[in-house]
């Protein structure tokens, strides 16, 4: 399919200082809309000036949240070359999101063009800076003028970039978590499993109060027995236990996470055993109790590996390998931050350079 280009008058000044550039603040020049209309499909992605979307008041995506959405990176190399990392699994996961939400699948070949096409437009835009990265954010929203609830028969596919810092300004930083026990994110046959806008407004009020209590994020628990955990805000969790790695299996209401499943990958090729199951929060703090939880890191693209330096369950806190980061979740770090920045071979074949 032919992408349109539509040239800006003007281009925007890069960051001055990539050291100084934080998350999801700043936009490049471009960006990419494709429409889907009921009849004709997915058609006529163009390349445009980044800039306001006009829709409807009544837009359907406004009122009934029929939107989903994706998250990855492009990473510079020393060589300058630059390259993504899995793409191909976030154009997959948004078609999973797309069927739970009833929005019409989207040929994963195409959305990977649109999003080549972009970066090749865009690609002084990929930081310099070790460390930093493009952000891109793939999605998809209802635009149907209608307050009626039912699937949308119009849509818009968007994509835009953000230059980002690191995520760590001062290198790997253990996290204070909060583990949630009044308000559930995603129950089972619900959409936990989906990258989409309703599970992150479910999920305000408890970071809210995790703020309040001065602890960054906060780990879910199962929306049924809140016994079993589930994940934090928008990462996956991981524990050491006894030498073991254990996460939450999926069940359908936590994400999928690209970086989850590359842990997973990881640490089985290093011969580690590695167990998902279902994990009860009384479990992790009977093996912290008995000296036997060495390890806890959550996984996600924004930060890779986070090690949790504490995990507070109503009264109990429990503080983390002493609140230092672990053996394995540096190693972690080290290896998936080594293969997206092109520093070690990539044995794996995960990256995929834009040229
Ligand atoms: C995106 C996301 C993750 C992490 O997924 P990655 O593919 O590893 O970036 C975890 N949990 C939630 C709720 C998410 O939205």
């Amino acid at each position: 399919m032919e992408i349109k280009f539509t040239k800006a008058e003007t281009l925007k000044a890069k960051p001055a200082d990539e050291t100084k550039l934080g998350f999801g603040h700043i936009f490049t020049d471009y960006m990419l809309v494709m429409p889907y209309d009921e009849g004709q499909g997915w058609h006529d992605p163009e390349i445009r000036p980044y800039g306001p979307i006009e829709l409807s008041p009544a837009a359907m995506c406004l009122h009934y949240g029929q939107t989903v959405f994706e998250g990855l990176k492009a990473y510079r190399t020393a060589e300058d070359k630059v390259q993504l990392f899995r793409p191909d699994e976030n154009f997959k996961r948004l078609n999973v999101s797309n069927q739970r939400l009833v929005i019409p699948h989207l040929d994963e070949e195409l959305a990977m063009n649109c999003l080549m096409e972009l970066l090749k437009v865009e690609k002084d835009w990929v930081p310099h800076t070790e460390g930093a990265s493009l952000y891109i954010r793939p999605y998809i929203f209802a635009v149907d003028p209608f307050l009626g609830v039912k699937p949308g028969e119009h849509y818009l596919f968007v994509i835009i970039l953000s230059p980002s810092g690191a995520y760590y300004a001062s290198g790997l930083d253990p996290v204070n978590i909060y583990v949630e026990s009044k308000y559930v994110r995603a129950v089972r046959g619900g959409m936990g499993f989906a990258k989409t806008g309703g599970n992150y407004a479910a999920s305000l009020i408890g970071q809210d109060e995790a703020h309040k209590q001065n602890y960054s994020q906060v780990l879910w628990l199962d929306g049924v027995e809140q016994k079993y955990i589930e994940e934090v805000g928008a990462m996956n969790i991981f524990f050491v236990v006894d030498g073991e790695v254990l996460t939450p299996m999926l069940q359908g209401s936590i994400l999928p996470g690209i970086t989850r499943k590359s842990t997973i990958e990881l640490c089985k090729s290093w011969g580690m055993k590695v167990t998902e199951r279902r994990i009860t929060i009384q479990e992790i703090a009977d093996a912290y109790d008995a000296g036997k939880l060495d390890e806890v890191f959550g996984t996600g693209t924004a930060a890779v590996i986070s090690p949790v330096g504490h995990l507070k369950w109503n009264d109990k806190v429990m503080e983390i390998n002493n609140n230092k980061i672990g053996k394995i979740s540096q190693k972690l770090y080290d290896t998936m931050t080594g293969i997206q920045w092109g520093k070690i071979p990539d044995e794996f074949n995960w990256t995929v350079e834009v040229k």
